[in-house]
């Protein structure tokens, strides 16, 4: 007779305060929130709980999961974006990228893609986490997709991606000239949900972690994050969006457009079949509505695709009067995809026909885009390198381009 199946551990980021306070059972509360604040500080092996008793960090060592390991680091920038990948349930790897910026003490830095020149500010610690391993959303133009869908990430290991930057950064280990670090914060200051997968497709998790992060609930658990330093990006799954807006909370929302009507949208984001733009953008004036914060659209620039003078004047239209931001990203390479970004001059081309016609644009720089930030690559090239998977993106982006040849703005 086989041995029964081992007893699932849980997830010690999803008990929060009560929960911990419940398995701990005999233990006085304050031993659970000491655990807790362990956890919000990155450290989850009982190990290094050095202010518990060393028979109650043994008995945490047996209830609780063992600590996921780090599988790879690697930097980019100087060293100002730093990408993890990391071990999750059933073997799989994700990956998230911490993002810096040093605090500006004072004006006349140089005007970015075609706006203002920068003014002070405080540093900024962001982190880009990931809500799935994989993701079965199927854009065309993205390495993630390329991999497809391989599972939910827990609460616990989306907020994880956060407690180890955390730790990263309060301890100084960034490898980063002194006088740099000191325009840094020590602290994570936004969580943007934009790595691999798509977070409304893994919603509890996804509304879990956001009220981890930034949720108040009186008891001294989470993370302590404002709700408007968190980004919710999505590719429009309207259910979603409407149940994120019932929380109640000033989170940001991104919105990957990508295209300036349904036809190529359907290609490029093949969710658009079910959630077409005409609904999509009606759940996204009520989401502002409802939470009064401004929406933004993201929109990856890819040449001889959705770049054209006419297509942004058309994406003009769609979006003007919705006071939203539209982030413009020029492609990053991907790998088995032929697609590449248009010339700098088509890119302010398009920037410009969007400001001229009333909507507030930027074009973003990709950040680490030497060490594969954009979405899902670092994973792609672990996997491709360990033969695990095999790119799928080829033929689907040549029967995009073909497509996109054969129409009169293309
Ligand atoms: S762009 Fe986002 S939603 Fe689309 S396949 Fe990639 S990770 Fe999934």
């Amino acid at each position: 007779m086989s041995a029964p199946p081992a007893p699932v551990r849980p997830d010690p980021y999803a008990l929060g305060v009560a929960g911990l306070a419940a398995l701990l059972g005999d233990q006085p509360r304050y031993r659970a929130e000491q655990v807790h604040r362990w956890l919000v500080r990155g450290v989850d092996d009982p190990a290094e709980m050095t202010d518990l008793p060393v028979a109650l960090r043994d008995r945490l060592r047996e209830l609780l999961p063992p600590p996921p390991r780090v599988l790879r680091r690697t930097t980019a920038d100087g060293g100002l974006t730093l990408k993890v990948l990391l071990e999750c349930g059933g073997g799989e790897a994700v990956e998230s990228v911490l993002m810096l910026y040093p605090a500006r003490a004072t004006g006349g830095g140089r005007a970015t893609a075609g706006g203002p020149a920068a003014k002070p500010s405080a540093g900024r610690a962001t982190v880009c986490v990931s809500t799935q391993a994989g993701c079965a959303m199927g854009c065309p133009f993205c390495a993630t997709g390329q991999a497809g869908f391989r599972g939910q990430l827990s609460l616990g290991e989306v907020v994880r991606q956060v407690t180890v930057m955390q730790r990263l950064l309060a301890e100084g280990e960034l490898d980063l000239p002194e006088a740099v670090a000191a325009q840094l914060p020590r602290h994570v200051t936004n969580v943007v949900f934009m790595g691999m997968g798509e977070p409304l497709a893994n919603l509890d998790a996804t509304v879990g972690a956001v009220r981890w992060l930034a949720g108040r609930d009186g008891q001294g658990s989470g993370f302590g994050l404002s709700a408007r330093s968190v980004t919710v990006s999505t590719v429009g799954l309207v259910p979603g969006i409407r149940r994120l807006a019932d929380l109640g909370l000033p989170i940001t929302l991104a919105v990957s457009l990508h295209a300036p009507d349904d036809e190529l949208r359907d290609d490029l984001v093949p969710v658009n079949r079910q959630h077409p733009l005409p609904e999509l953008l009606d759940a996204c004036r009520e989401y502002r509505g409802r939470t009064g914060r401004r929406l933004t659209f993201e929109y990856v620039l890819i040449d001889g695709i959705n770049a054209s003078v006419d297509q942004a004047r058309r994406l003009a239209r769609l979006v003007r009067g919705l006071g939203a931001h539209v982030n413009l990203i020029p492609m990053n390479p991907t790998p088995a995809v032929p697609w590449r970004a248009p010339s700098g001059n088509a890119q302010h081309a398009f920037l410009d026909t969007l400001r001229e016609a009333g909507v507030a644009a930027t074009i973003r720089r990709n950040r680490g885009s030497d060490i594969d930030a954009a979405c899902g690559q670092l994973y792609a090239d672990y996997a491709l390198a360990s033969g695990r998977i095999l790119p799928t993106a080829v033929g689907a982006a040549q029967r995009v381009g073909s497509a996109a040849a054969a129409r009169p703005d293309g």
